[in-house]
C-alpha cells in the first residue's frame, strides 16, 4: 500500500454553519459543497486548500460517530484521509500487518469516493481513512 497524497482532513464540528463562517471569514476559503451522508449520520462541508480538502463534519444524530466524538472531545481534527489506488486492497494489506480495521470492506463516502477506516488504536491515535475515486 502506498498513498499518493492526503486527500482531505476531516474536522468534527458542533455547528456546521458557524464552522463554515469561520473557514470562509477567517481562513478566506470558499465552501464548494455541502452533502449529507446518511450512512455516517453526518452533514459535510468541503473546502479546497491547494491539493488538499478540508471536510467539516456535523453530526445529524447524537448517537452517530461524530456525535459521540464531539460529545467526548468537542470540535477538532477527527481524521486524516489518504488517497490510495484501491481501498479494499489497502485495507487488506493493513490488516495483514496487524492493524485493526473499522471497515473490513470499502463503502461509499462523501463525494462518491470509496472509503475505509483504520482503527485509531492501531494507528498511534490517528483515525486514518483510505479513499479512492
Ligand atoms: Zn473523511
Amino acid at each position: 500500500m502506498k498513498s499518493t497524497h492526503i486527500e482531505h482532513i476531516g474536522i468534527a464540528v458542533a455547528n456546521l454553519d458557524d464552522a463554515i463562517r469561520y473557514w470562509e471569514n477567517v481562513m478566506g476559503l470558499k465552501c464548494y459543497a455541502i452533502e449529507e451522508v446518511a450512512d455516517q449520520k453526518v452533514k459535510t462541508a468541503f473546502f479546497q486548500v491547494g491539493d488538499v480538502k478540508i471536510e467539516l463534519l456535523e453530526s445529524t444524530d447524537p448517537e452517530g460517530p461524530i456525535g459521540k466524538f464531539v460529545e467526548k472531545k468537542g470540535s477538532g481534527v477527527h481524521h486524516i484521509a489518504f488517497a490510495v489506488e484501491n481501498v479494499d486492497r489497502a485495507l487488506q494489506e493493513a490488516a495483514e500487518k496487524g492493524v485493526q480495521l473499522i471497515d473490513q470492506k470499502s463503502r461509499k463516502g462523501a463525494e462518491g469516493l470509496n472509503i475505509g477506516f483504520l482503527h485509531p488504536k492501531s494507528t498511534l491515535g490517528v483515525l486514518t481513512e483510505f479513499c479512492s475515486k
